[in-house]
């Protein structure tokens, strides 16, 4: 155990401010200060072990401490740490990467990759790729985007703009103008209480449809949504859901934009949530799973059909967009040695095969009164908290009862997260049935406990 020269505890209260919390409430509830990483295991400060359901952030889906991706991260270091990919320059992890992705994502016809530095990067480069796109290909016109209530994509301006909850956008508004959400498809929780999720799909690509038509077709550059909403709750839509969307979108000419940045490289089953659903999306977001949060990275891929527009010989058409880290060499190294894991140890297939027996499991927590609905896809699942099965009302996550659940399971051995009303699981891809079952035997202690308050 490290000793600190400073009282860390104390130093993070006065100096640090944490994402997505009032500072004021995060002040009465410090944070677990975590140490060390162990596969599917950390350890706090004080030693204390804990598993990880969460996977860190959705992100950790090889583990914790990996060696292999260490060792191409320090191998990589040795050499050289950056250099930069503008100015005629570019670098052999970030060269390695782009070839390996596109390759991964031949199915799809991902044809270039932008790299970034996160997942609201790659939201952004998304979106402004779009713009110019429409621009390159004489439609100027066709600047407004479409996403999903509930959707997430970031803080950016341009990602906060999409996003589908007010939480997000309120103190920061005026967002960007021509974005507009429509429904998704929420089973638990519609405009139609529609409880048959076919059904549901269907009202959903048919207001759709309405959306395109009220704004104009000509006039939407993309629709932006996740293949599986995150952090709006795991909202997994039916089957027919995404087929629908893909045909009125094509009907119009109107980009895909998939945000994977949570669904990519295995998380619901498939190398990324498009192909789960059987559709190829125009531009795929990525970031977290890319190299499971070792160093900071996002990539936005593009299709034949979008790279197309920037290789008209003599049509001017710089990419005015980029970061200084696009293509650090750090984060290309560990996202390489990270997919190397990913393909060797079929993550895809274990998650979705791992993510039937978390559900079917899962399902024993609807024993309890305040456990409204579960579901999930892969290892991505949510348990719905509400104060009564009846009513549907929230239990949100700052109530003693979901308070008491986090305490008790972190007491029991492991992190656990409540967001919104939603308990989430989303442990790294390399969670095995007794990591379940460990997990599980936890969830059960901390029920009890929370039950009882
Ligand atoms: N899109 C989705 C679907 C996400 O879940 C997230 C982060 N959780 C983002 C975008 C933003 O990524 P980042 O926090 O890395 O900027």
């Amino acid at each position: 155990m490290n000793t600190p020269t400073i009282d860390v505890r104390s130093a993070n209260a006065q100096h640090m401010y944490h994402p997505m919390v009032d500072p004021k409430v995060a002040q009465q509830h410090p944070p677990l200060i975590m140490e060390r990483g162990e596969g599917v295991h950390v350890f706090d400060i004080d030693g204390k072990r804990y598993l990880d359901t969460v996977a860190s952030l959705w992100n950790v889906n090889v583990g914790h401490n990996r060696r292999e991706v260490i060792d191409a991260i320090t191998a990589q270091l040795g050499k050289l740490a950056y250099y930069s990919t503008f100015h005629n320059t570019s670098n052999p992890p970030a060269i390695e990467l782009s070839a390996r992705l596109t390759a991964m994502f031949a199915p799809e016809k991902m044809s270039k990759v932008l790299f970034s530095s996160g997942g609201s990067d790659a939201v952004e480069t998304s979106l402004k790729l779009a713009r110019q796109y429409w621009k390159l290909e004489g439609q100027a016109e066709r600047v407004k985007f479409l996403s999903l209530k509930g959707g997430y994509h970031g803080v950016h301006f341009g990602g906060a703009s999409l996003n589908g909850s007010p939480a997000f956008r309120t103190a920061y508004e005026p967002l960007m103008p021509g974005c507009f959400q429509i429904e998704s498809p929420y089973l638990y929780r519609n405009l139609w209480n529609e409880s048959d999720p076919a059904r549901l799909a269907s009202l959903c690509a048919a207001e759709l449809e309405s959306a395109i038509l009220y704004q104009g077709p000509n006039t939407i550059a993309a629709f932006v949504a996740e293949p599986v909403q995150g952090a709006g709750g795991v909202i997994v839509p039916h089957e027919s859901y995404w087929p629908q969307v893909r045909a009125v979108l094509d009907k119009y000419g109107i980009l895909l934009i998939s945000d994977e940045i949570v669904t990519g490289f295995g998380r619901i089953g498939a190398m990324c949530g498009a192909r789960a659903w059987g559709v190829a999306p125009d531009i795929m977001a990525m970031a977290k799973g890319i190299n499971s949060g070792y160093v900071p990275l996002g990539a936005t891929l593009i299709n034949e059909r979008v790279a197309s527009a920037w290789e008209r010989p003599g049509v001017p058409a710089a990419l005015m967009h980029g970061y200084t880290y696009s293509g650090h060499a750090l984060a290309c190294a560990a996202a390489n040695a990270n997919l190397a894991i990913v393909e060797r140890e079929n993550l895809p297939e274990r998650s979705l095969d791992t993510g039937h027996y978390l559900l079917e499991r899962l399902h024993e927590l609807m024993r309890y009164p305040h456990v409204g609905d579960v579901r999930g896809k892969g290892l991505m699942a949510a348990v719905e908290l509400v104060v009564s099965r009846e009513s549907r009302e929230m239990l949100m996550a700052y109530s003693p009862y979901a308070q008491a659940l986090m305490a008790a399971a972190r007491q029991e051995g492991a992190i656990i997260r409540v967001q919104g009303n939603r308990l989430i699981l989303s442990p790294p891809l390399v969670f095995t049935y007794d990591h379940v079952d460990e997990a599980m035997h936890i969830l059960h202690r901390a029920f009890a406990v929370a039950e009882n308050l």
